[in-house]
C-alpha cells in the first residue's frame, strides 16, 4: 500500500472511530435522559403516594375540620354551609317542576313531571355549554343567559299557563339565608365576576327572569349535592349523604341540628339540617402534595383555595399530568422537538386524560392518536407511551382515593364507618339486631365519576382498604343521573306552596 493508500486508511478509520464514538455518546446520553425522565415518574409517583396509613390521617382530618366547621364560622377551611333544607321528597310529589343547573362546565334546564310513588313519569334535560366569556363578564350577562335558557325551553312546553315551581341549583358556596335565597361567598371552577360575590343569587335569577317577561320564580335554591342527595332519598331513605365529583367536588349530608353549634337554638321540624360541606376546599397537612400541585395552584385565580378540588376534580387532574409531563419534556428529551405544546396550560382535559389511562390496546394506539391529534407530539415511541399512561394512572388513582377518604371521613362523623363498634339499628328503616351494620347509601353523581371507570374502580378499592371488606359491604355508593337537577325540581316541589309533601330527615 502507497503511502496515500496508507493516509486513506487511517482517514476512514478515524472517521469510523469518531462516528462510532459520537453514537455511544449519544446514546449514553440519551439513556441518561431516559433515565432522568423515569426518575421524575418515580419521584412524582412517590409524592402522590395514599397508603390506607395516609389515607386514614385524612380521614380523621376531615372528621376534625367538619366539627370545627360546625362550631363557628370561620373555624375550619371547611365551611360546613347551613342549607335551610331540613326536609326532603318522600316519594308522594306529584306534579310538573322546574329546573336550572348551573355550576361548572355544563349548564342544564330540566323538566321534570312526578306522580305517586317516587315515580319519575317524564324529565327531559336539556344541556349546553356554558360560554367562556360569561364565566367572567357581569352577572347581568350570566342570568339573562340562564334566564332566556328557560324561557325558550317553557316556550316549547305546552305547560305554558301552569303555576311553575323552580329549583335552580348552584354549585358554588353560597351563604344561605333561607331555603330560597342566599348570598355568593366566591367563585370557584374558573368563574370570576367580581360583582356577584356578597349579592343573593336567587335574586339575581329572579330579576332576569323578570327582566325576560317570565312569571317564574325561584322557590328553592340548592348546592349540587344538596339537589343529589334529595334524588338519592327520593329512591332510597337510607341515602344520608352525596358527593359530586365532576367540574369540581363537594359533598353534603344529613346532619342533627342539636350539633351545628355555631347555630345554636336553631330549630327545624325534624331535628336534622342538610349541611352543605364545600369540601372541595378542605386542606390537611396529611394530602400528599407535590410541586406540581403547587404550580396548578398558583395558574388558578383561586389561589390557596379548594386544595382537596385541584387534587380531586375534573377541571385539575389533566392539567396535574400535563405538567409533569412538561417538565419530563424539558429535562429530558422523551416527547423529541415536538413538545411545545406542552407548554399550553390545560392543554391536557381530564377525558383525554381519562382516555389515555382507559387505552388497553397492546401498542397503545389510542394514546398514539392522542399524543398526535391533541397534543401534536407525533411518532412517540411506545415505551414514551406508557410513561405517559402511567402518570395518567398515578393522577387518577390519588384522586380517587382522596375522594374516597373523605367519604369515609363523613361516615365517621355519623358514626357509620364501623370504628366505634357497629352501630345499632335505630335507623328509620329499623328492624335489625343490634350489632348489625347500618346500610348506608351515599348518592354520587358528576362526569368525573361517572364516565372514567378506572377511576370508579380506584375508590372503591380504596374504601375497602379503610372501612375494610364488611363495613364497606354495608355502604352503597348510587348514582343519580342528573340528580342535581332533578333533585332541585323535586326539593322545588317540596318547598312550593301547593305542596305539603315533607318528610323530615
Ligand atoms: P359540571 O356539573 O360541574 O358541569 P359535570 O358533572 O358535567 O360537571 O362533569 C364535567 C367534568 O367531568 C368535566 O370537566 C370533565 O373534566 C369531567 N369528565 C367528563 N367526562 C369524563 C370522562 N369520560 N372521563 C373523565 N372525566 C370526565
Ligand atoms: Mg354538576
Amino acid at each position: 500500500m502507497g503511502r496515500v493508500g496508507l493516509g486513506v486508511a487511517v482517514g476512514c478509520a478515524a472517521v469510523t472511530c469518531a462516528i462510532a464514538a459520537a453514537l455511544v455518546a449519544r446514546r449514553a446520553s440519551a439513556r441518561a435522559r431516559w433515565r432522568r425522565a423515569v426518575a421524575l415518574l418515580r419521584e412524582f409517583e412517590e409524592g402522590c403516594a395514599t397508603p390506607p396509613a395516609r389515607l386514614r390521617q385524612v380521614v380523621d382530618a376531615m372528621v376534625v375540620e367538619m366539627h370545627a366547621g360546625l362550631a363557628s364560622d370561620g373555624g375550619s377551611k371547611l365551611k360546613m354551609l347551613l342549607t335551610f333544607v331540613d326536609a326532603l321528597p318522600n316519594g308522594n310529589e306529584e306534579g310538573i317542576y322546574y329546573s336550572i343547573d348551573l355550576g361548572g362546565t355544563n349548564f342544564r334546564v330540566l323538566r321534570v313531571e312526578v306522580g305517586a310513588g317516587s315515580v319519575i313519569i317524564n324529565q327531559k334535560v336539556e344541556h349546553q355549554p356554558i360560554p367562556e366569556e360569561l364565566t367572567k363578564g357581569t352577572t347581568e350577562d350570566l342570568f339573562n343567559f340562564v334566564a332566556l335558557a328557560l324561557k325558550s325551553f317553557l316556550e316549547r312546553e305546552d305547560d305554558q299557563d301552569l303555576k311553575r315551581a323552580l329549583g335552580f341549583t348552584f354549585s358554588f358556596p353560597v351563604r344561605q339565608n333561607s331555603v330560597s335565597s342566599g348570598s355568593l361567598i366566591r367563585w370557584t371552577k374558573g368563574f370570576s365576576i367580581e360583582d356577584t360575590v356578597g349579592k343573593d343569587v336567587a335574586q339575581c335569577l329572579n330579576d332576569a327572569l323578570a327582566r325576560c317577561g317570565l312569571n317564574v320564580r325561584v322557590t328553592a335554591l340548592v348546592n349540587d349535592t344538596v339537589g343529589t342527595l334529595a334524588l338519592g332519598h327520593y329512591y332510597d331513605e337510607d341515602t344520608v349523604a352525596a358527593v359530586i365529583i365532576g367540574s369540581g367536588t363537594n359533598a353534603c349530608y344529613i346532619e342533627r341540628t342539636d350539633a351545628i353549634i355555631k347555630c345554636q337554638g336553631l330549630l327545624t321540624n325534624s331535628g336534622g339540617m342538610v349541611i352543605n360541606m364545600e369540601w372541595g376546599n378542605f386542606w390537611s397537612s396529611h394530602l400528599p402534595r407535590t410541586l406540581y400541585d403547587i404550580s396548578l395552584d398558583e395558574e388558578t385565580q383561586n389561589r390557596n383555595d379548594q386544595g382537596f378540588e385541584k387534587m380531586i376534580s375534573g377541571m385539575y387532574l389533566g392539567e396535574i399530568a400535563r405538567l409533569v409531563l412538561h417538565r419530563m419534556a424539558q429535562e429530558s428529551d422523551v416527547f423529541g422537538d415536538a413538545a411545545d405544546s406542552l407548554s399550553s396550560p390545560f392543554i391536557l382535559s381530564t377525558p383525554f386524560l381519562a382516555a389515555i389511562r382507559e387505552d388497553d390496546s397492546p401498542d397503545l394506539s389510542e394514546v398514539r392518536r392522542i399524543l398526535q391529534e391533541h397534543l401534536k407530539i407525533p411518532d412517540a415511541p411506545l415505551k414514551t407511551r406508557r410513561l405517559v399512561v402511567k402518570v395518567c394512572d398515578i393522577v387518577t388513582r390519588r384522586a380517587a382515593r382522596l375522594a374516597a377518604a373523605g367519604i369515609v371521613g363523613i361516615l365517621k362523623k355519623l358514626g357509620r364507618d364501623g370504628s366505634g363498634g357497629v352501630a345499632s339499628s335505630s335507623s328509620s328503616s329499623g328492624g335489625r339486631a343490634r350489632g348489625q351494620l347500618r346500610r348506608t347509601v351515599v348518592a354520587i353523581e358528576g362526569g368525573l365519576y361517572q364516565g372514567y371507570s378506572v377511576f370508579r374502580e380506584y375508590l372503591d378499592e380504596a374504601l375497602v382498604e379503610i372501612l375494610g371488606e364488611e363495613v364497606a359491604r354495608s355502604v352503597t355508593l348510587r348514582v343519580t343521573e342528573d340528580g342535581s337537577g332533578i333533585g332541585a325540581a323535586l326539593l322545588a316541589a317540596v318547598h312550593s306552596s301547593n305542596s305539603q309533601q315533607q318528610v323530615p330527615i
